[in-house]
């Protein structure tokens, strides 16, 4: 009996969706996926250029009475420079002018590429440094330098994520308090239960970037935080704020973050090993036989780790699904509103097509399909308020 309500409810949220919207999300996300291949022809078409070109061969000569460290570093540097230059035809049309063609940006070409410099400037520096760090294992730490590369890789995420709160995501958006106001008051009632501290909710002003309906939560330590975007307060109701807020919060008291960091340096050695590996026969084909542990190995070397990175989507999306299912569950425990819920996840259809098959859903989606989402959350409110009594 309860198996054919949860069915006839689960229908009903998806029968809002037009066809119309239907087929828009299924267009936009089949195009994503392709993305995924293109991204990787041309990252081995830039990285042919790089090499071919000896671009950085003549500036690694250029700097042949420097120290290592500073060799190393400035050609890290001159690698990414050029690097993102040669790919940001394929990133205006990714990440501006496809969605901007899709709805789900509104942001003028200008702001755009204001803030692409300031994380182009900040990639340069960082990353730099970053690869300075990583060919100093290789150099030094011996035939395991692989295994201190995963310890390397978590504690430089946990470094970025412990800044970014208060350093890097300012230089993008506005993190406000949330107004006066009954909404203010539910989601900080949320927290409050939760042991979230009130000046760690935000509201943030995701709307100038994307029109997608989002909440988050960043930060490690004593910088984490929730952050709902503005889009999401604009077209939400009461309860669906406080079901997303629930669900942000299920993420921070649940420590996904700290997972993600264990998982991503797990993956980061077996990576790193299996990139040493095969790298020399990658080399070959881009026609360089430079060693490893020379900087100029840069371009090969990191168009190995992004197709192991590639190939390694289904294991990390498989973790970060089982964190959202975790997220989901936690709202409807603490904010049980499953009807809200489900009315929010109906809004994020329109970037993620919800009616993916469990193969696609396996290799593509970082959240679960939003009608396993909302069959989740029926079967929820079935078992937990048998009348179907929700305050809505
Ligand atoms: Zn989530």
């Amino acid at each position: 009996m309860v198996a054919g309500r949860v069915d006839i409810e689960t229908q009903a949220w998806l029968d809002r969706l037009s066809s119309d919207e239907l087929a828009l999300a299924r267009d936009y996300t089949t195009g994503n996926h392709w993305l995924i291949l293109v991204g990787l022809l041309v990252s081995a078409l830039v990285t042919w250029i790089i090499v071919r070109s000896g671009v950085l061969d003549r500036f690694y000569r250029k700097l042949e009475k420097r120290s290592w460290a500073l060799r190393t570093l400035l050609v890290a540097g001159l690698f990414i420079v050029v690097e993102t230059l040669l790919t940001l035809p394929l990133t205006l049309y990714q990440n501006w002018w496809r969605e901007s063609e899709y709805g789900r940006t509104s942001q003028p070409l200008g702001d755009y590429l204001g803030q692409w410099a300031i994380s182009f400037v900040l990639g340069v520096v960082v990353l730099s440094v970053f690869l300075l760090a990583v060919y100093w294992l290789i150099r030094k730490a011996g035939r395991f330098w692989w295994a201190w590369g995963g310890g390397l890789v978590a504690g430089f995420m946990a470094f970025l994520l412990l800044l970014s709160p208060t350093l890097i995501e300012p230089l993008f958006n506005q993190y406000e308090p949330i107004p006066e106001g009954e909404v203010r008051d539910a989601v900080l009632e949320l927290a409050a239960e939760a042991g979230v501290p009130e000046d760690r909710v935000f509201m943030f002003d995701g709307s100038r970037q994307s029109n997608n309906f989002t909440a988050n939560v960043s930060g490690v330590g004593s910088s984490a935080r929730i952050a709902i975007s503005d889009v999401a307060m604009d077209q939400a109701s009461l309860d669906e704020v406080k079901a997303v807020t629930g669900h942000e919060i299920g993420h921070y008291v649940l420590g996904h973050i700290w997972r993600s960091v264990a998982v991503l340096a797990v993956l980061a050695i077996a990576g790193l090993w299996l990139a040493a590996r095969i790298y020399p026969w990658f080399a070959r084909q881009f026609g360089t036989d430079v060693p490893l542990e020379d900087i100029r190995s840069l371009p090969v070397f990191l168009f190995v780790i992004g197709l192991l990175g590639t190939l390694a989507d289904p294991v990390t999306n498989a973790m970060t699904r089982m964190g959202e299912t975790e997220a989901d569950a936690y709202s409807l425990e603490h904010a049980r509103l499953p009807d809200a819920l489900a009315g929010a996840l109906i809004k994020t259809a329109e970037y993620r097509y919800p009616l993916a098959g469990p193969v696609e859903e396996a290799l593509f989606y970082t959240h679960p399909t939003v009608e396993n989402r909302i069959r989740a959350a029926m079967e929820w409110k079935w078992r937990n308020l048998p009348d179907g009594t929700e305050s809505e």
